[in-house]
């Protein structure tokens, strides 16, 4: 979508297609950091983003069993010393209603791209959609694929991800928020399984944190066992587990962290987690997604009006952009789940509380250190910003 408004924003005729009637899913991540922040003021759109429900985060919390810790300050950063909580359906929507402004911009709804189309030289040029009026070809001078971790544009390449490995899974589900709660976002770590909770003003949206491939076994055991399980972890909660209905109210969202060697062929380019499957870990998958969509903007606009089909070489300027602040990120991630992650999901200790090692508490002390985590996730390396619109 972000995409489809800079080209459209910059004169080039932009459709979009989405497989789904709406935006309205809860399981692809809210948190709008700096970075974004950024680009939507760039794009004029701030003050109608600052209009949409939100919960603003200056601080990322743990509560540890000895009380809770500050493991993030974005105060520090600027322009925009928060990240937002934004449901990604009312971000979507906004640019959306945007894009649509602007002539040659086409947002077809329940078009589910299936398959490629080439031209004699095996060249891509178009995609052929399932549509509520049956099979629709259309025909383009580039094809972008923007479908996500389990990418049909990338399959149908025959481009095959590297697997860089993840030893996690989520379990997902809300829970009221009552006005006595905290107000933070916090992180609830513990053994065998840990928690998420992100502040949605009037709910708490709960990521379980389990070992990969492990769902099948939770999801065996009553569900008064998990709400347990929850009421002893987040004591806030205990008064409202029973929310949790049944298993049909906890989803299983499956974590991959991948990454494509090549994120084009001629006349298709791949971006986003259909290039690279980010782990939830930062929050930060959404807006390497909007980056490289920025990226893609500026480079592909001027060869777009200039050439027409744009040449291969163009798509991997793309690509040779955005590959160095995405492999530090996925380093990251993958650091922290082989040294953080996958030894405390392995233990079986449920109950042993954790505290937050005193040279941690030290450190944190330092409001410096403390705005580290928060630069690097928020503001991210190789920051985009989009170019001046010129027609
Ligand atoms: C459990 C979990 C939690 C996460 N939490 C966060 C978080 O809090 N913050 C964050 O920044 N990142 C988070 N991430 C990562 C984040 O979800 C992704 O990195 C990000 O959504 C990638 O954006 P994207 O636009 O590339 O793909 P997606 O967000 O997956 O979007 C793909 C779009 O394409 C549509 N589509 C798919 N196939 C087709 C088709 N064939 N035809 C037409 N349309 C199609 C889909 O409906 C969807 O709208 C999380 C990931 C996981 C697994």
């Amino acid at each position: 979508m972000m995409l489809g408004l800079l080209l459209a924003r910059a004169g080039v005729a932009a459709t979009v297609l989405e497989k789904h009637g709406d935006f309205l899913r809860d399981f692809r991540g809210d948190t709008v950091h700096p970075s974004t922040l950024e680009i939507l003021a760039e794009l004029g759109l701030k003050k109608r983003f600052d209009a949409l429900p939100q919960h603003r985060v200056e601080q990322l919390d743990g509560m540890f069993a000895d009380g809770i810790h500050a493991l993030g300050d974005f105060r520090r950063l600027r322009p925009f010393p928060y990240m937002a909580l934004v449901p990604q359906w009312d971000l979507l929507n906004l640019l959306a209603t945007e894009a649509q402004r602007h002539e040659g911009f086409q947002l077809c709804m329940r078009h589910e791209a299936e398959t490629l189309v080439h031209d004699a030289r095996g060249r891509v040029t178009g995609v052929v959609a399932r549509s509520p009026e049956g099979p629709i070809q259309f025909n383009a001078d580039l094809v972008v694929g923007c479908d996500g971790r389990h990418s049909v544009l990338r399959a149908a390449a025959g481009l095959q991800p590297q697997n860089l490995g993840a030893p996690m899974d989520v379990l997902w589900f809300r829970l009221p928020r009552l006005p006595t709660d905290p107000e933070g976002t916090y992180g609830v770590p513990g053994y065998g399984n840990f928690f998420v909770l992100l502040n949605r003003n009037e709910y708490w949206q709960v990521a379980s944190i389990i070992a990969k491939g492990e769902a099948d076994r939770w999801r065996a055991r009553p569900i008064q066992e998990f709400r347990d399980r929850v009421a002893r972890k987040v004591g806030f909660l205990a008064n409202r587990v029973d929310q949790i209905g049944s298993w049909d109210d906890v989803k299983l969202l499956e974590v991959r962290v991948d990454r494509l060697r090549q994120w084009h062929r001629p006349g298709l380019l791949l971006i986003g987690d259909a290039a690279h499957a980010m782990s939830p870990i930062g929050g930060v998958g959404i807006n390497l997604a909007i980056q490289d969509a920025v990226a893609a903007g500026n480079i592909l606009a001027p060869a777009l009006l200039a050439q027409g089909r744009p040449d291969e070489s163009v798509l991997a300027a793309v690509q040779q952009r955005r590959l160095l602040p995405t492999r530090i990120i996925q380093a990251l991630q993958v650091l922290v789940q082989r040294r953080v992650i996958a030894p405390a999901l392995a233990s079986q200790a449920y109950d042993k509380p954790v505290e937050l090692p005193r040279l941690a508490r030290l450190l944190l002390k330092s409001s410096l250190i403390r705005s580290l985590p928060a630069r690097i996730l928020g503001q991210g390396f190789r920051r985009e910003h989009v170019r001046p619109a010129r027609r």
